[in-house]
């Protein structure tokens, strides 16, 4: 285990989404560890604090040229292109029966897409770098909830897509993992819980949920996600790693019993 926090140091990150939420923690956290970081999102954030090494460059990973311009001018800005974190995602509720195709096919784009495209335009710059590919994934890449079929396919693909990247681009000195988060608190889902009129209780029953006994923060993600950036993670490919507060490991019971 490294033992000094710039195990960063000197290596150029870009974030997919990171002008807020799960994102906005890994930027956060790659930076603290001394790497130079670039959000890429369709919004800047109004607070960027950290006195330059962090910065922003519009990015709609769903769009080829959009990824391909991102890139390039990364690359021109700073030199190199050591870590890609695909991070960039969007959920909707919608059942199966009279679900849009629009909807369908935009979820793939930016979810699953999104990433492709990603590593497809930045793998000649991480070969040269022994570069590294984090993509969030989901537990609903494993298992779905109500009206989540977009979501869920998209989540299940980026889990192989991970391991097709480790399997492709592991000869060119690439890794690439993914993390599974379960309930992160963000404005992903901010709305579940905003719209009943007891959030305290759906907050408590959330939290019951997870033997731990709490839901997750942006931090919980952004701290793995910082880790397999890193050397400490150095023979480590082709794997999601889940980080949900055991939730995934205890099957349901009836609330009765516990
Ligand atoms: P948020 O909705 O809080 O943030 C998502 C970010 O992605 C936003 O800044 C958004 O921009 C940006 N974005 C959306 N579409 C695009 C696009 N086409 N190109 C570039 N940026 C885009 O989400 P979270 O932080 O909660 O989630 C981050 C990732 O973690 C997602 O992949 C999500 O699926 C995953 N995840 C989240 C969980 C959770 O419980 N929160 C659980 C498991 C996985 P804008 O604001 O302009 O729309």
């Amino acid at each position: 285990m490294s033992d000094h926090r710039d195990v960063l140091d000197g290596r150029v990150a870009v974030v997919t989404g990171g002008s807020r939420g799960i994102g906005r923690a890994i930027v956060q956290h790659l930076a603290r560890a001394g790497a130079t970081v670039v959000i890429g999102d369709l919004n800047e954030p109004s607070d960027l604090d950290d006195g330059g090494s962090i910065t922003c460059a519009h990015l709609d990973v769903a769009t080829e040229d959009s990824v391909v311009t991102f890139i390039s001018e990364v690359v021109a800005s700073h030199g190199n292109l050591d870590i890609v974190v695909n991070n960039a995602g969007i959920m909707f509720e919608e059942p199966v029966v009279g679900h849009s195709v629009d909807r369908w096919t935009k979820a793939l784009a930016v979810n699953l897409t999104g990433p492709f495209l990603m590593a497809k335009h930045a793998a000649e710059h991480l070969a040269a770098r022994q570069g590294i590919v984090v993509n969030i994934g989901s537990i609903e890449g494993y298992a779905c909830n109500p009206n989540h079929a977009a979501y869920a396919a998209t989540k299940g693909g980026v889990h192989g897509l991970t391991k097709a990247l480790a399997v492709d681009l592991g000869p060119m000195g690439i890794r690439c993992n993914a993390v599974a988060p379960g309930w992160i608190d963000t404005e992903l889902n901010a709305s579940y819980i905003d719209s009943h009129p007891d959030r305290d209780k759906i907050v408590d029953a959330l939290a019951k949920l997870h033997p731990i006994g709490r839901i997750g923060d942006p931090t919980d993600v952004a701290d793995v996600v910082t880790w397999l950036a890193g050397p400490d993670s150095a023979f480590v490919t082709g794997q999601v790693i889940t980080i949900d507060g055991g939730r995934t490991a205890r099957p349901n019971l009836p609330s009765a019993l516990w």
